[in-house]
């Protein structure tokens, strides 16, 4: 079994019972064999990114200890959003559930093909992983750069857009 590492996922979702898809997710990740939950964000509200015309998300950032190979927890993460009901839309359209792995540990991994790429291509992007992950892992350096997810917060535009919703 390879070495631990500390993951972070983004989960956001703006269609239907938003606050039950994330809370479904979170149970169903923290079951997970090979995962094993060190933090969660509290949860946000934000404004739809990429495509304005669309409900509003509720985003959150979780933590996790894993031993799965990065492939195998995009599978998982895909199994999960398929389980509670994602059905294809439009890039960056409405979804019940998106499952993002932002980090994994240090590394860095750029497919020719985009089906997996660490960290998120759009993470230093959006405010609306920056704000959670700033939350619950300010100093974390971020590849390939090392700036940290507070240094990239400071940074990004449209951080006014993320409310605090609920607490963790
Ligand atoms: P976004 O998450 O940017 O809003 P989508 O969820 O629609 O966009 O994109 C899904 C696609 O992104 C999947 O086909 C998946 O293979 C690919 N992908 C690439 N890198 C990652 C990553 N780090 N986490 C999750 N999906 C990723
Ligand atoms: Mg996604």
């Amino acid at each position: 079994m390879a070495k631990p590492v500390v993951c972070y996922l983004g989960l956001g979702s703006n269609l239907g019972d938003r606050l039950a898809a994330l809370t479904q997710a979170l149970e169903l990740l923290n079951a997970a064999p090979g995962l094993r939950p060190t933090a969660c964000s509290s949860i946000y509200e934000t404004e739809p990114w990429g495509v304005a015309e669309q409900p509003r998300f509720l985003n959150l950032v979780a933590g996790y200890e894993t031993a799965l190979p990065p492939a195998e927890l995009l599978a998982l993460c895909q199994r999960i959003e398929s389980q509670i009901g994602r059905t294809p839309t439009y890039r960056w359209g409405p979804r019940r559930i998106d499952l993002d792995i932002l980090l994994y540990g240090s590394q860095i991994i750029s497919s020719l093909t985009p089906d997996l790429q660490i960290p998120h291509p759009r993470l230093s992007q959006r405010a609306f992983v920056l704000v959670p992950l700033a939350e619950i892992a300010p100093h974390i350096p971020v590849p390939p750069h090392g700036l940290t997810a507070q240094q990239l917060l400071a940074a990004v535009d449209g951080s006014a857009g993320v409310i605090p919703a609920l607490p963790p």
